[in-house]
């Protein structure tokens, strides 16, 4: 990338891509680094890739069995933090997919939409118990699979998943008190494509509501990480869940839009990428009368906003927790950073000394605060963007840590000098890269954090409960979080404007995105 190749023209012998050079227009980083990691080490962590052992190959689980896919293709799925092979991944086609909505068809008719919401409701208490169980299991399968650090998928992941198993499960025999006068009926067979950032927070969001509602599911998880997806279907047959109900199916792109196509699916739910999700939203309205109902959860580029009258430390660790966590994979992460001109040069300080207290490297190190970027393909793209942002101008500012040498690694990073118009604000980076602008006025600041074509989250810093509805109100997002950030409930609906997608899920709302109500 341009801004190794730089840096090594200028003569540089370290290995990683994070050190500024001499010719980008960097900023010089402070001599007093507050690095700890250079000075001394924690004691290893307990988690260890030796526990839990993954099998050599993983099949497709269709009608409550693990089975070949009948083109017996598979792919390997990768640990990004060491570049090892972890598995092979069965590869679904249009035949499998077939055979998945097939049984889901039968488990629909036979068993789930006529069983009583009670009954329905105890397999799902039965699936969030066994997820509480074997929680450190999927913790570490999680971190290793997709390289977010043991630290968040083991204390904010996996607790938020059984979590939202345990709220739907509550509501699947009170399904005729959620909407007064109404009565909720299932949909059918639900076909659900998800990402690879929160990849069983996402089967929760998705599987919970529908089977609550009396659905059943063809799931298909992203291909990088597809493993814990597998061990959830695992879980499904501890539980006893009856054959055909949740199916996953496994692959790339091609699996998931012969899902979309899939004939007999009546309701897909996509949580992505805004292009995958344009393309879908059009695939499903060719349809046209035999259209399947659409949910899109996509994109974000939220914005951050800060005024003077905040508490400034508070929000630096918001503004962290914003843009850092989960190494920048967040699509509602806080990529736009809104300073209120006044406090601009100590909220710049505070970030640049803070950023280098970040501890990054082996994500399965419970001391770890960024891990691993999930894919070469994604390391590619944020080296890409953040090189745009560079070459129309901005300043660039990141940590001194050492990356391991094997894995795909992206130090925290935050742009300063940054104007609208660059693509580093205006385009998802998906890494932890934050852009920082200024702003005087709230009108600016809202009209500012409205101008990009996403609409998923946004936060808000400040002292005053009267700016925080009046900014509330004004900004275009799904989410605004007040002097907090990136906060999930299972009760709290989540979804975008614009081109972040449409639908909610999450709450009541997540519940009606499954239910006919007559
Ligand atoms: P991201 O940029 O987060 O990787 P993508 O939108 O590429 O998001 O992928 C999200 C999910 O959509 C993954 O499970 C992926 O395999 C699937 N997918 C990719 N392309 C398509 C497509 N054309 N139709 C349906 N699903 C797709």
């Amino acid at each position: 990338m341009a801004i190794v190749e730089k840096r090594r023209k200028a003569g540089s012998s370290r290995t990683t891509q994070h050190s500024a050079s001499a010719s980008t227009k960097v900023l010089p980083l402070r001599e007093r680094t507050l690095n700890f990691g250079d000075k001394w080490d924690y004691a290893p962590s307990p988690e260890d890739n030796k526990s839990f052992p993954i099998a050599p190959r993983h099949e497709l689980f269709i009608g409550g069995k693990f089975v070949a896919p009948r083109a017996r293709r598979y792919f390997d799925s990768i640990n990004p933090a060491t570049e090892e092979k972890l598995t092979e991944i069965a590869h679904a086609d249009g035949r499998d997919v077939a055979a998945a909505t097939a049984a889901a068809r039968t488990a629909y008719e036979k068993v789930w939409s006529p069983m009583s919401g009670r009954e329905r409701g105890k397999y799902l208490y039965r699936i969030a118990r066994i997820i509480q169980e074997r929680s450190r299991e999927l913790a570490v399968l999680e971190t290793m699979d997709g390289g977010k650090p043991i630290k968040e998928s083991r204390d904010i992941d996996l607790p938020l998943v059984a979590a939202h198993f345990f709220y739907y499960a509550g509501w699947a025999d009170k399904l005729k008190y959620a909407f007064p006068g109404r009565s909720p009926r299932p949909l059918g067979v639900a076909g659900q494509i998800i990402p690879w950032n929160f990849p069983l927070l996402m089967a929760a969001w998705k599987i919970a509501p529908a089977l609550a509602c009396g659905n059943t599911v063809v799931l298909k998880p992203a291909e990088t990480t597809s493993i814990t997806a597998m061990r959830l279907a695992q879980i499904f047959q501890e539980a006893e869940l009856p054959p055909g109900v949740v199916n996953i199916v496994t692959g790339a792109g091609e699996t998931g839009a012969a899902l979309v196509q899939q004939r007999g699916i009546d309701k897909i739910a996509f949580t992505g990428s805004t292009e995958v999700g344009k393309l879908i939203a059009k695939s499903v309205a060719e349809r046209g009368a035999d259209a399947p109902r659409l949910t899109l959860e996509l994109g974000g580029k939220a914005a951050n906003i800060v005024f003077e009258d905040a508490a400034i430390d508070q929000a630096i660790e918001g503004i962290i927790a914003g843009i850092y966590f989960n190494q920048g994979h967040v699509c509602c992460a806080g990529s736009r950073l809104f300073v209120q001109e006044g406090i601009y040069k100590t909220v710049i300080r505070k970030l640049r000394d803070r950023i280098q207290t970040m501890r990054v490297g082996n994500p399965l190190d419970k001391n770890t605060d960024i891990g691993a970027i999930n894919s070469a393909t994604q390391l590619k793209k944020i080296r890409a963007l953040v090189q745009s942002g560079v070459d129309e101008g901005a300043h660039l500012e990141q940590t001194r840590c050492r990356l391991p040498a094997k894995g795909y690694w992206y130090p925290p990073t935050f742009l300063t000098n940054v104007t609208a118009s660059h693509r580093v604000a205006q385009e998802e980076i998906f890494g932890p890269v934050l852009s920082v602008m200024t702003f005087r006025t709230p009108e600016e600041a809202f009209e500012r954090a409205n101008n990009t074509p996403y609409g998923l989250s946004a936060g808000v810093w400040t002292d005053k409960g009267s700016k925080i509805f009046k900014m509330a109100q004004k900004l275009r997002a799904g989410v605004v979080w007040a002097n907090t950030f990136n906060k999930f409930d299972p009760t709290s609906p989540f979804g975008g404007y614009k081109e972040s997608g449409f639908g909610r899920e999450g709450g009541l709302q997540g519940l009606s995105a499954y239910c006919r109500l007559e």
